[in-house]
């Protein structure tokens, strides 16, 4: 089960708040304007779930969390018409391949054949910036092994003409709610790298007109201190040239403010449907070692994709691969999680404690 704080702080992040951790259980954020009306709160958000006296409730505060969430999208459960056992495979040919850890080993345990429920999650997202551009992300997401599955358009591609109503279908309310905000940030990253070349573009063109602006203040100021340098024997023309210089140079900042809202990206994501259908996979076990740690996990190999799911980081939630390991808990990780300190360039895991020790001193 997903906690609650975990949770809290994936949803706050999805919805645009800046989030710090501060031990287990406790979220601090600074949350945007639209989400503080709707949550009634002040700019900044401060929730102990811990075990601590005067904690908050925790149902109390799911319950109004869930006001964040997109109202009740569209969910449809399908199922596969025909679906043939899924064969044997080569275990440690798949994971040699595509289990990339890079800072520890695995060890197969066992695999067998299943069923898992996967999560297709649709998405809307505008982006308005001179010109405004309308596309869709999908985003696949495992329940079971909370993880990835990468190219959700080929995988809805190859099963389409397969699928039916499940007349037994009942949405999973909970597990769509927990699943939703790792949806949200995937579907983020990927419609940033999609939209990369307009903001490059946007860029290039935010370059370009303030270099012009620039040349044209700065000629402009020049002539007006070689003007004001000639006259400060005239008291009152001199007191009038500061005014003309100081009013230029505000004149200039505004003008480079309006550029770089002009020139910004405004991205909106919209989750427009979901998609539950189950499929077969292969559910993998290995060990994870890492130094004298070592933890199981279970990997799911999707039968149609024919490819491991990608992990999910155990405490950004984007994708973890390559794969990190910490020292203490094994954590799962991606290189950013795993990464030196700014200040004093010890790595430390960021599931493990959210800031450096040094931090503290
Ligand atoms: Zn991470
Ligand atoms: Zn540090
Ligand atoms: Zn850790």
């Amino acid at each position: 089960m997903i906690q609650l704080s975990d949770w809290a702080r994936d949803l706050l992040i999805s919805r645009g708040a800046l989030v710090e951790g501060e031990g287990e259980g406790v979220v601090r954020a600074l949350v945007p304007p639209d989400v503080s009306a709707k949550l009634s709160v002040s700019d900044w958000l401060s929730l102990d779930f811990g075990t601590r006296v005067g904690a908050d409730d925790p149902a109390e505060w799911m319950d109004r969390l869930s006001a964040l969430l997109p109202p009740s999208p569209a969910v449809a459960g399908v199922r596969l018409r025909m679906r043939a056992p899924t064969q044997r495979i080569d275990a440690d040919a798949i994971l040699n391949r595509e289990l990339v850890v890079q800072n520890g080993v695995w060890r197969l345990v066992e695999d067998y054949a299943g069923a898992t429920p996967y999560y297709l999650f649709s998405f809307q997202h505008t982006v308005e910036s001179d010109e405004r551009t309308i596309g869709y992300a999908g985003v696949c997401l495992n329940g079971a092994a909370r993880s990835l599955a990468e190219q959700p358009e080929r995988l809805l591609r190859s099963v389409r003409d397969d699928l039916e109503d499940d007349p037994a279908f009942a949405v999973p309310a909970a597990e769509l709610r927990a699943l939703y905000p790792l949806a949200a940030r995937a579907a983020e990253a990927e419609v940033r790298a999609r939209i990369a070349f307009i903001e490059q573009s946007a860029n290039r063109r935010l370059a370009r007109d303030c270099e012009r602006m620039e040349s044209y203040y700065s000629g402009l100021l020049a002539q007006l201190e070689k003007r004001a340098a000639r006259r400060t024997a005239e008291p009152q023309a001199a007191e009038k040239d500061r005014d003309r210089i100081q009013a230029t140079q505000l004149d200039r900042a505004a003008k480079l403010e309006d550029l770089v809202r002009k020139y910004s990206l405004r991205v909106q994501l919209e989750l427009t449907d979901v998609l539950v259908v189950s499929l077969p996979v292969r559910t993998i076990s290995v060990r994870l070692i890492r130094k004298k740690a070592e933890r199981q996990v279970t990997l799911a190999w999707n039968a149609i994709l024919r490819a491991l799911d990608t992990p999910l980081c155990e405490a950004c939630s984007g994708r973890a691969r390559p794969l990190y390991l910490c020292d203490d808990k094994v954590h799962l990780l991606c290189a950013n999680c795993w990464s030196p300190c700014p200040a004093c360039a010890r790595v430390f895991c960021r599931a493990c404690q959210p800031r450096c020790k040094c931090a503290k001193k």
